[in-house]
């Protein structure tokens, strides 16, 4: 598929994550528009895409919110700004294309499907990169690949009273085991090795279920699987001494973790920290390209915390440097939402 209309707008956001779709809020508090580009179809990143059932505790203000809630609130906090969302797309790359008449540079950012997008500042708010499954090495998986075996649980009901098997060591693996196990028929975790990295208190609420014949626990690698038309009927594992056998299964989710690759971000000239983050100041979180910006995940400097909230103050004060790149003749006033009215007819409450 192609798209080769070029669009025009304020600033463009690279990724739709929880911190690009805060971005467009700060921004749209300062009057400036925005478009953002996502791989995704769906917006949210990794809290819709990997775990939009699971509570969140760290949001300030909300006790718990699971991943797709707070894509959700999101979404209907940034609607007075009216963004216009490019999903499904990559974006491949960015190219200077010539200056106003104050001086300040216009941008244009390409997605692989040919959507090209004039601007004046970019956000690259994209995450981890293009974000993959780590797939198990277990031949003809891909037969099963949407039908009974998942790299995400988007629904949970899609798993009730189901024969689970969730494999894998990690804090994904974990956390599915331990919030799956009460609604399946049985739930078995599957890991190599008796020894799990994940957060101590999800390892001891594994064991605690699994003493309590809540869960099943099998120290074994998966050999192989069984199955009729993309279903799974039984997989196969194997254990150092006591050889191969069967456990029965209608749903494998191998959580093996994730291959983040910045992609096609490397590309665009921005300095980079270990070749897998971007630099940024903590005063405005620019690159080292004046005009492009870079929150959330990707970006890189001391201190910095892999955190949601982290992500949603450095769209704060990114938004107040862009502000200036698009109006240089104006001062911003700083103002508060609760006092401002004409904060407040921006975003349709007055
Ligand atoms: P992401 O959510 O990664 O979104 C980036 C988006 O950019 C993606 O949608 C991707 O498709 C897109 N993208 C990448 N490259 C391109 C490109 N070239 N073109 C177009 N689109 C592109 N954080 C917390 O604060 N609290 C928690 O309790 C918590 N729990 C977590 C549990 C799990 C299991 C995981 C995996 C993470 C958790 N996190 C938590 C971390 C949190 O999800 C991240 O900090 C947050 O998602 C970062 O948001 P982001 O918008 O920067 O990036």
């Amino acid at each position: 598929m192609t798209n080769t209309t070029t669009h025009k707008t304020d600033v463009v956001i690279i990724g739709a994550g929880p911190v690009g779709l805060f971005a467009v809020f700060e921004l749209g508090l300062v009057d400036l528009k925005c478009h953002l580009i996502d791989i995704l179809p769906v917006v949210g990143g990794q809290c819709a895409e990997l775990y939009p059932q699971k509570p969140i505790y760290d949001i300030p203000a909300f006790p718990s919110i699971t991943g797709q809630e707070l894509t959700d609130n999101l979404m209907e906090q940034i609607k007075p700004f009216d963004p216009v969302f490019h999903l499904g797309q990559m974006a491949i790359g960015v190219e200077k294309i010539g200056t106003d008449e104050n001086g300040v540079d216009i941008w244009q950012v390409k997605t692989d499907i040919g959507t090209v997008i004039e601007c004046k500042c970019i956000v690259i708010s994209a995450g981890g990169g293009s974000f993959v499954p780590k797939k198990p090495p277990i031949q003809g998986i891909e037969e099963y690949e949407g039908k009974s075996v998942f790299y995400s649980v988007r629904d949970m009901e899609k798993f009730r009273n189901k024969k689970i098997v969730v494999a894998g060591g990690g804090d994904s693996a974990l956390d599915w085991a331990n919030n799956l196990a009460p609604i399946s028929k049985s739930l078995t975790l599957v890991h190599r090795r008796d020894d799990f990295r994940g957060h101590p208190a999800s390892v001891n609420e594994m064991r605690d279920k699994v003493s309590k014949d809540e869960m099943s626990l099998e120290i074994a690698q998966i050999k192989g699987l069984n199955g009729k038309n993309g279903n799974l009927e039984s997989i196969l594992l194997k254990h150092k001494e006591k050889g191969e056998y069967e456990i029965p299964c209608d749903m494998l989710l191998p959580f093996y973790g994730l291959t983040m690759t910045l992609g096609p971000v490397k590309d665009f000239g921005c300095e980079l920290h270990k070749d897998t983050l971007i630099k940024v100041d903590t005063e405005k979180f620019e690159t080292s390209i004046p005009q492009i910006f870079s929150i959330g995940d990707i970006n890189y400097y001391s201190g910095k915390l892999k955190l949601i909230l982290s992500g949603f103050h450095e769209s704060a004060l990114m938004a107040q440097k862009a502000f200036s790149y698009c109006n240089p003749d104006k001062k911003l006033l700083f103002q508060y939402t609760t006092s401002s009215s004409s904060l407040q007819k921006k975003l349709n409450v007055k």
